[in-house]
């Protein structure tokens, strides 16, 4: 349920509201809106709550909430939501551009690609430390290691960190180096991972598995919510089809629907969505074009010698053509898509 309060309610109403709703043995998140706050009561069913709730000082309204995913959805909260972490900004008119390799692999590279990446635009550096790979014969990544480059490579240049958590007891040591935590495509139905990094302070960027419907993707986003952490980063990656032609099949349906659905902001990934650097930068630019608040684009020094996923990354000429592009559309959209504010971590 919704309780929607009056416009002006005062702070005690909505606190008084909120001991009501944990009195029936459901979870309240407030929702500060641009017109007013609403109350959202999440949990089970509960005998005659709407009638109980209605009569409650300052409320307005209780509305049930039709969607499966409660918190996520736009019928609690209709003004898109801005994530902003250090460099990165994205939602409500501010597109993100977190660039970077598929995994980190020495000082040299990840520091030149952050750098190269912050000239051309890039608003957060991504790579990942922790790396979830088909075979385990497959370079695995520097752990640790991986994650004091890519802390040194944010002390040069001031981008902001995106990279993966693949398990819950690496969360906190993830979520002490990085600004923003990834959960990988195929760990996002890792219902306990995605509790565990709702109880980190880090955003999180929540990849959609390559077998997830729409409601699984906002299920999961769900999860991290409930646990009381509202930053949360959509991610539409592609999926698996009877298509060979590119890695995935990148759908960019997605990007309208989910802004329909829900107020959180979304990010594509032409990278992965592909699985082929000359397809990159076109689907990055419709991606733009269809509403997406950012990118996450795989980007190396050196991509033919790269220990993951080279055939899908972008040299540094290919993606600073590319931002260029996308920044055109983003700003014919009347977005910007220029690096925020550098605000203290
Ligand atoms: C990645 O971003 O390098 C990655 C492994 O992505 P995904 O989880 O979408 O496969
Ligand atoms: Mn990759």
């Amino acid at each position: 349920m919704i309780v929607v309060m009056e416009k002006g309610a005062s702070r005690e109403q909505v606190q008084h509201m909120v001991e009501r709703v944990e009195g029936l043995g459901l979870k309240a998140h407030v929702i500060v809106g641009t017109e007013r706050t609403v109350i959202a009561a999440v949990g089970e069913k509960r005998e005659h709550a709407k009638e109980s709730l209605e009569s409650g000082p300052g409320v307005a309204s209780v509305l049930p909430i039709l969607a499966p995913y409660k918190v996520a959805s736009r019928e609690v909260k209709p003004e898109p939501t801005q994530i902003t972490v250090g460099s990165l900004s994205l939602g409500a008119g501010s597109v993100g551009l977190i660039a970077g390799p598929c995994s980190v692999e020495s000082e040299e590279q990840i520091v030149s690609t952050a750098r190269a990446v912050k000239a051309a635009g890039a608003t957060a550096l991504r790579g990942g430390a922790f790396k979830p790979r088909t075979s385990p014969y497959s370079f695995q990544g520097l752990k640790e290691q991986g994650l004091k480059l890519l802390a040194q490579a944010r002390d040069e240049t001031g981008l902001a960190v995106v990279t993966e958590v693949m398990s819950t007891d690496e969360v906190d040591l993830v979520a002490s180096y990085a600004d923003v935590l990834q959960v990988g495509a195929r760990n996002m139905q890792n219902y306990r991972l995605l509790e565990a990094v709702g109880n980190s302070k880090r955003p999180v960027l929540l990849k959609r598995g390559a077998s997830a419907t729409m409601d699984e993707l906002l299920l999961a986003a769900e999860y991290i919510l409930n646990e009381g952490n509202p930053n949360v980063i959509l991610c539409e990656r592609g999926i698996r089809t009877f298509e060979e032609h590119t890695r995935f099949t990148l759908p960019l349906a997605t990007v309208p629907y989910l802004h329909h659905k829900t107020h959180l902001p979304i990010v594509v990934d032409p990278s992965h969505g592909t699985g082929h650097a000359y397809l990159v930068a076109d689907m990055a630019v419709a991606a733009i074009a269809a509403g997406a608040d950012g990118l996450i684009v795989e980007v190396h020094p050196d991509p033919e010698r790269a220990l993951s996923d080279g055939y899908q990354s972008l040299n540094f000429a290919q993606f600073r053509e590319m931002a260029e592009r996308c920044r055109r559309v983003a700003e014919a959209l009347g977005k910007t898509m220029a690096p925020a504010e550098l605000l203290t971590r």
